[in-house]
């Protein structure tokens, strides 16, 4: 009956183009389709308005057996990319988000990409809180968000992949960048599964 259950969590349809699902998780032609796109240090499967099926169910629980079909064409494109990344990481979200949904969708994202890329996860982020950012100025919130991730503990390499669900203005990858960066990482490589319309 695990089949059943699956549906009931995940819908009986593909997040992708709506037809009846052969599989769970993704059809078996989507998840055939998927490949990785690249622009500059940032590899992704498409663009958000056909993927956002897909961001949003691995946001629930069951949603990790999304993780792999997403994993296997994301990791295509970082070994095509010749990045050489020595160990994969995940943007954090706040502990009492990933308390109350189980898990951090980025990072059941990036377990299953360092499993298929041979390479080791490592979680060496933290996110503090902030206040509630809506009423900022566009400027104030750039600077409060660089300020709320940060490494816990010494980095045990330095090329490092990150990996985050969706890819909007690039501002939360270049503020966790940062923090990887003062802390000694010499390069910093990013893979989503879906980015906006201009990525870079
Ligand atoms: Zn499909």
């Amino acid at each position: 009956m695990r089949w059943l259950k699956a549906e009931e969590v995940l819908g009986s349809r593909c997040p992708i183009c709506g037809e009846p699902l052969d599989q769970p998780g993704i059809c078996s032609r989507c998840a055939a389709e998927l490949r990785s796109e690249r622009r500059g240090n940032l590899v992704y499967l498409g663009n958000y308005r056909r993927l956002k099926g897909v961001v949003r169910r691995l946001k629930y629980r069951g949603g990790f057996v999304l993780a792999r079909p997403l994993a296997k064409p994301l990791a295509r494109g970082v070994v095509e990319a010749g990045w050489q990344v020595e160990a994969v990481t995940a943007v954090p979200t706040l502990w009492w988000r990933a308390l109350s949904r189980g898990y951090n969708p980025a990072e059941v994202l990036g377990r299953a990409l360092a499993a298929e890329l041979g390479l080791p996860y490592v979680r060496v982020l933290a996110r503090r809180y902030a206040r509630s950012q809506t009423r900022r100025a566009k400027d104030q919130r750039a600077a409060l968000r660089a300020g709320v991730f940060f490494v816990r503990r010494e980095l045990p390499y330095r090329r490092w992949l990150l990996v985050d669900d969706v890819w909007t203005t690039g501002g939360t990858f270049r503020a966790v960048e940062r923090a990887l960066r003062a802390a000694g990482a010499e390069a910093v490589y990013g893979a989503v599964i879906a980015a906006g319309k201009r990525p870079l």
